[in-house]
């Protein structure tokens, strides 16, 4: 049986070492995403890619036909450090070039069918974070989805991250409009009930809705956790 701490110092110093808790949370989410990195770059050189060509040919497989621009500001990268990328790619065979159907000096970028398997085999989430979710219980899942929604619209909010076809910020978002409290919430574009089994944090269809401060203000109205 461990003896309780009586000795007020040596509780508050071993308690400054630990640093805060906002702190350490800080810390636990750092570890994450290097993991994460770490992960996906491994993934990536299996295959022979860069970390930016598997990005670059997740996004075309999943997305279609892009021109160079519009690829390199959803990556968030130079056009030419994207020319790059993809001009390696085409030597593998993963890509091509066609012109754009109405103005054909706008050439856009397209995933051949190999290329197409290959990026969404790199689509995948990171294993490690499988493993780890996969073993929390319902409750939790969608407590710490709230939590990372409030964090990628803090970050939107600020500028930090530029995008995120996120529901809540979607013109076809309508929340609480349903008695099922599993789906309250309703896509208007789909015309499907919406709740925690399927909210998209990157839709294809998103359009601007309201600003990420003003669903912020009211997501925990919309992501109720039942307990
Ligand atoms: S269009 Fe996509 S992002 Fe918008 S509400 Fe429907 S599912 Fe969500």
């Amino acid at each position: 049986m461990p003896r309780p701490v009586n000795n007020d110092g040596a509780l508050r110093s071993f308690e400054e070492a630990s640093g805060s808790l906002e702190e350490r949370i800080c810390a636990a989410l750092a570890k994450l995403a290097l993991a994460a990195r770490h992960d996906y770059r491994r993934r990536a050189s299996a295959e022979g890619l860069s970390v930016i060509q598997a990005q670059a040919l997740s996004l075309l497989a999943r997305e279609g036909p892009v021109e160079i621009g519009r690829l390199a500001s959803r990556l968030a990268l130079t056009p030419a450090t994207v020319s790059d990328s993809v001009a390696a790619l085409e030597r593998r065979g993963l890509v091509g070039r066609k012109p754009g159907a109405g103005d054909r000096r706008r050439v856009r970028v397209e995933a051949t069918a190999r290329g197409k398997r290959l990026g969404a085999s790199m689509m995948l989430w990171p294993e490690i974070f499988q493993g780890a979710v996969g073993g929390l219980d319902e409750a939790e899942k969608a407590v710490l989805f709230r939590v990372l929604a409030k964090m990628i619209l803090t970050l939107l909010e600020r500028g930090t991250i530029q995008q995120a076809r996120i529901c809540f910020t979607c013109a076809y978002f309508r929340p609480n409009v349903h008695e099922n409290a599993d789906r309250p919430h309703h896509c208007a574009l789909v015309d499907v009930p919406l709740g925690f089994a399927s909210f998209r944090l990157d839709c294809p269809d998103h359009e601007a809705g309201l600003s990420a401060a003003g669903a912020l203000a009211e997501l925990d109205g919309w992501l109720r956790v039942a307990r």
